[in-house]
């Protein structure tokens, strides 16, 4: 069997659900010392650790990947989600697309780039922990100022190989009111929160982020989730929130996002952000993105954007504003599901993409 089809195998009877990355990790940095790279240990929490892995001199390319996966869900598996069963062309299991395929390939590309001969590109891997909690991880690897300046950022989630551009940002908020509690008989002796933010609601659902469509994006967008807000029926409610899921597109800034929302729902609405991950966007004339299509990746035709966001959004910036592609062995569609396989000559052809692609930086 491929080397990264048995990796992906290991990988996947590790249980990394919502955590136990450090498990995850071991292999891999024993591995990537062994083919000459400089490892260190990304320590989030205990038994939370990712992997910071260098080699050769330079300004690196990097690669990047999640060690963690999603819980497996009510439903009842057919396949092992955590025993790698092989059928047909299919590896089935908890983490097989989204994303332990994707960090194998790496992780042999790298490998083998490391022993090719003349000249090569320096690499550098980050493989995060917490990704799927809201890219906890890369977060506090950029804080630590664990990435440098990069050539370019490949992120190896599921895309079947095709070369993705990027993807939408998300700005998640809560929206508070406060009012003054009062017996609910008596509603004018009191300030009711929950009118103030039903008030803002109305306003939310018009609300114009002011930027046209991106071209490739598309239009951004604004969901409010959730609502609450009172004690009982007979009270009036000093306390209401929302939480608003704000979608946003290249060149977007979030906190200029921010003051336009409070302007539109009112100096009553208090907003406190939740989560920040700005969209991620490269050009396909870019060479990095060159580089990989030219490789083999697929080309993403008329659909060149994830639908999910990834680590990118942090690891841009903190990689000095690298391009960035997304491009990995796993089924898309299988992410978080049910039954979760990859299709096993994916992976190969992954390990191909990223050779070939490295072999022309
Ligand atoms: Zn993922």
């Amino acid at each position: 069997m491929n080397a990264a089809v048995e990796l992906t195998r290991e990988l996947v009877m590790i249980d990394s659900v919502g955590g136990n990355e450090a498990a995850v990790a071991a292999p891999l940095a024993r591995r990537l010392e062994a083919a000459g790279f400089e490892v260190r240990a990304h320590e989030y929490a205990p038994g939370r650790a990712g992997l910071v892995a260098r080699w050769g001199s330079g300004v690196p390319v990097t690669l990047t990947g999640h060690l963690d996966t999603v819980p497996l869900g009510a439903r009842e598996w057919t396949h092992d989600p955590h025993a790698a069963e092989v059928d047909g062309d299919r590896l089935y299991g908890r983490g097989t697309s989204d994303m332990k395929a994707g960090v194998a390939a790496l992780v042999v590309a790298a490998e083998e780039h490391s022993r090719g001969e003349g000249r090569r590109v320096a690499l550098e891997l980050l493989l995060t922990v917490g990704e799927e909690t809201g890219c906890e991880g890369a977060l506090d690897m950029a804080a630590k100022g664990l990435a440098g300046p990069s050539r370019g950022l490949l992120v190896a989630e599921p895309t079947a190989n095709r070369a993705l551009l990027g993807h939408k940002g998300a700005l998640w908020l809560k929206a508070v009111t406060r009012g003054v509690t009062a017996h609910g008989s008596m509603p004018h002796l009191g300030d009711n929160a929950v009118y103030k933010l039903a008030r803002a609601i109305t306003a939310a659902e018009r609300f114009d982020h002011g930027v046209p469509a991106h071209p490739r994006l598309g239009a951004p967008t604004t969901n409010v989730g959730t609502v609450r807000g009172g004690i009982n029926v007979n009270s009036v409610p000093d306390l209401a929130e929302a939480t608003l899921d704000l979608r946003t597109v290249a060149g977007q800034d979030h906190a200029a996002l921010r003051d336009r929302l409070r302007d539109t729902l009112g100096g009553e609405t208090i907003l406190e952000t939740l989560s920040d991950l700005p969209a991620v966007w490269t050009e396909e004339d870019d060479p990095f993105v060159q580089a990989l299509l030219a490789a083999g990746a697929h080309d993403p035709g008329e659909r060149p954007a994830a639908s999910y966001f990834t680590d990118a959004s942090v690891l841009v910036a903190a990689c000095g504003g690298a391009p960035a592609v997304i491009c990995g062995p796993g089924e898309p569609e299988q992410a978080h599901v049910t039954d979760e396989y990859c299709r096993i000559p994916r992976i190969e052809e992954a390990v191909d993409i990223y050779r070939a692609a490295l072999g022309r930086l």
